[in-house]
């Protein structure tokens, strides 16, 4: 690469492999390069252009599609972070794009502020998980691209453009869940509130009873949401709702116990055992859903949407209006 592009310490073997958290996806980049600044990014996809290379930024691989990949130059997002501004008037946050959402979550938490609503991890970062529209629960709430007040787009010309719902506005728009394909986002600007307590309910509940009070679980929360065990009648359930607290976050062990021993290791050696010997996995599948319990909790938004996910898996999503739900499931 030529110009800011040739730093050793940001230009990657070119003949490096890329692949996706899940492993599923793998792509080669002619080159890859990690700008530490929006005029080194600007040069980079300059020199692209010169070369008739494409371009296209990543963020951590969290997508199990290829919608990340490229054979041209790929971005990377680890010199582009940390926070820019906090706006108490105006009630936002100014993040750079590479910023891993837990790096955000837990700088706004000693500022005594919030997201409103998120996603089920924190590993993303805030342009990636952005990007595809990630989102979580809520009944009252959206996505996170749903919470952006403002971004910063570098074009495949160079220019670097602030878009709003007052300044480019169309581009806007689009750019909130933009896959990448618009131009790299340089700076997100997110609607923060003060932080706040949730009350976790998990429960362990019967299929049966959680299609048919559906609409009743949805209704009287927040947020509502449920795994289903496939080859058997259990669901696990959990509800999040606001509280006037006091926190009461997880005990150490009881949290580790089940967040780390039955959620990530024990769930690892089942998925091995299924993976090696598919006609185990109804068995599985049983003793799996009775083994975590119910439990109550109450802390600070990110701790209690998102949950350590060590245990690679690969996933897929459709959207659905809501009351087409039960009858799809
Ligand atoms: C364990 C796990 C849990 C997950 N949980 C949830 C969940 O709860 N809810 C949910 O909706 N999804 C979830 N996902 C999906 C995940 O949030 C999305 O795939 C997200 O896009 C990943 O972010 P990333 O930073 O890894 O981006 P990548 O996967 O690296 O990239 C995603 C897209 O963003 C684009 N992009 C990245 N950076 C930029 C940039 N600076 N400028 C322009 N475009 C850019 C890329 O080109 C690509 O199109 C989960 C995935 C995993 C692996």
């Amino acid at each position: 690469m030529t110009g800011t592009g040739t730093s050793a310490a940001t230009t990657r073997n070119a003949t490096s492999t890329w692949r996706n958290w899940a492993g599923n996806v793998s792509s080669r980049p002619t080159r890859t390069f990690s700008p530490a600044s929006v005029e080194e990014l600007a040069e980079a996809i300059r020199t692209a252009a010169a070369d008739g290379l494409r371009v296209k930024a990543v963020g951590t691989g969290h997508s199990f599609t290829s919608v990340a990949t490229t054979d041209g130059l790929l971005i990377r997002p680890e010199l582009l972070t940390g926070i820019r501004e906090i706006d108490r008037t105006a009630g936002t946050v100014t993040v750079a794009a590479g910023t891993p959402l837990r790096r955000l979550n837990e700088a706004l938490a000693r500022e005594g502020l919030s997201l409103t609503n998120m996603g089920d991890i924190t590993d993303q970062t805030v342009a990636g998980a952005t990007s595809t529209g990630t989102h979580g629960t809520g009944r009252d709430s959206a996505s996170i691209a749903a919470q952006i007040r403002a971004l910063e787009l570098v074009t495949a010309d160079c220019s670097v453009l602030t878009c709003s719902p007052t300044e480019n506005a169309d581009i806007f728009a689009s750019a909130r869940i933009g896959l990448g394909a618009l131009g790299v986002v340089t700076a997100i600007t997110f609607a923060v509130e003060p932080v706040f307590l949730l009350t976790a309910r998990e429960e362990p509940m019967p299929f049966d009873r959680v299609t048919a009070d559906f609409d009743a679980l949805v209704a009287e929360n927040e947020h509502f949401e449920f795994y289903w065990f496939p080859h058997t009648g259990n669901c696990n359930t959990k509800r999040n709702n606001r509280s006037a607290g006091p926190a009461a976050p997880p005990g150490a062990v009881s949290g580790w116990v089940e967040d780390e021993l039955l959620s990530n290791g024990l769930f690892q050696v089942a998925c091995s055992v299924g993976r090696a010997v598919p006609r185990t996995i109804p068995a599985i599948a049983r003793i799996s859903s009775r083994a975590l319990s119910a439990r109550m909790y109450t802390d600070i938004p990110y701790k209690v949407f998102t949950s350590p996910r060590r245990v690679r898996f690969v996933e897929m999503e459709y959207a659905l209006p809501r009351e087409a739900a039960v009858g799809a499931l």
